[in-house]
């Protein structure tokens, strides 16, 4: 357990440049993020500053490097959940629990598809993107989980119904040994083929995987990103705006101490705009770091 005071979720473009303002106005920072998919998937030529083409990577790393600069933690792990706790919050990874004064969320969005035939064709009626929000439909139903570390989502299905399955979508699983137990706990088969496509007439029935078998399923929730931010924003209870976090000017949520910024908050989807909502988030976040100081002293 660490005493952090402010965790910025998210290492792409918005978590960064909110932990460099952040790291510089004196306040104890982490920030928390896997590798982003931004890092040297692609070169960007629009990108203020650089007359040359810039990979994702090295933007990244650069950012990296500046927010060390101020003393910002950057912690490669991956976010599963985030709860009120005494005294804020408290962030749940893969290796710990962190408790936080103030969050910013900056987890982009989930661009991951499975890439089954006929998904589209079922989405919102057995097809859906968060457990958090969904799950409650499916009670005593077959539901399948897609992703190959899809263990926390599967286990949190379990609260509604016992037929509870896991499919790779082809991949080998990845999940840690503390959650192979879990799985095994709870019964949960993990499926490592591929769905081919989907079965059904006016919702999902089943899915068909790429060796011709089939599976009845009334449910299929796709979790091949990571936990993300309306997973986040469900838990916390954040106002949304479809897969987006509602935020004011100010990158303030409706939930005093939870900050939101970049793509996950579904403005104008590019690197300036997530590195300015970056600094927003950051100065309110400044300001209600040192207002709830002063209450403590
Ligand atoms: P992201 O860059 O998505 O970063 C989010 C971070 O959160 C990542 O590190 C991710 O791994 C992490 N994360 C998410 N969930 C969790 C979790 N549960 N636990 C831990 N970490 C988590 N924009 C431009 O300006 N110019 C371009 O040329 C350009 N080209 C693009 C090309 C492609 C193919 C794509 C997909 C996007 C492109 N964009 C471009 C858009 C740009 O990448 C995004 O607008 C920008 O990266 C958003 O920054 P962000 O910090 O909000 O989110």
């Amino acid at each position: 357990m660490t005493t952090e005071k402010l965790i910025i979720i998210g290492k792409g473009p918005a978590g960064l440049s909110a932990g460099i303002y952040a790291g510089r106005a004196g306040i104890a920072t982490s920030v928390i993020g896997c590798s982003p998919k931004v890092a040297g998937d692609y070169d960007i030529d629009n990108y203020f500053g650089f007359p040359e083409t810039i990979t994702g990577n090295e933007l990244i790393q650069r950012g990296v490097l500046q927010a060390q600069r101020f003393k910002v933690k950057i912690l490669e792990e991956r976010v599963l959940g985030v709860y009120f706790a005494e005294n804020g919050f408290e962030v749940k990874t893969e290796e710990g629990k962190y408790p936080a004064r103030g969050i910013i969320i900056a987890t982009g969005v989930s661009r991951i598809r499975p890439g089954i035939k006929n998904l589209d064709d079922f989405e919102g009626i057995g097809v859906s993107y968060c457990v958090s929000c969904d799950g409650f439909f499916f009670r005593d139903k077959a539901v399948m989980v897609l992703g190959n570390f899809a263990a926390n989502q599967a286990l949190e299905l379990k609260q509604y119904t016992q037929d509870v399955t896991i499919c790779t979508q082809g991949k080998p699983i990845e999940i840690s040994l503390e959650f192979v137990t879990k799985l095994q706990e709870a019964e949960i088969e993990i499926i490592e083929k591929k769905i081919d496509h989907l079965l059904g007439e006016e919702s999902l029935s089943g899915v068909v995987f790429d060796d011709e078998t089939q599976l009845v399923a009334d449910g299929l929730f796709v979790a091949m990103g990571q936990a993300s931010a309306s997973d986040f924003a469900f838990s916390l209870g954040l106002e949304r705006n479809g897969v987006f976090i509602q935020a004011d000017e100010k990158q303030q949520t409706n939930i005093p101490g939870v900050f939101a910024a970049g793509d996950c908050v579904g403005r104008f989807l590019q690197i300036s705009v997530a590195v300015g909502e970056g600094a927003l988030a950051a100065r309110s976040a400044i300001k209600y770091m040192k207002a709830a100081q002063k209450k403590s002293v």
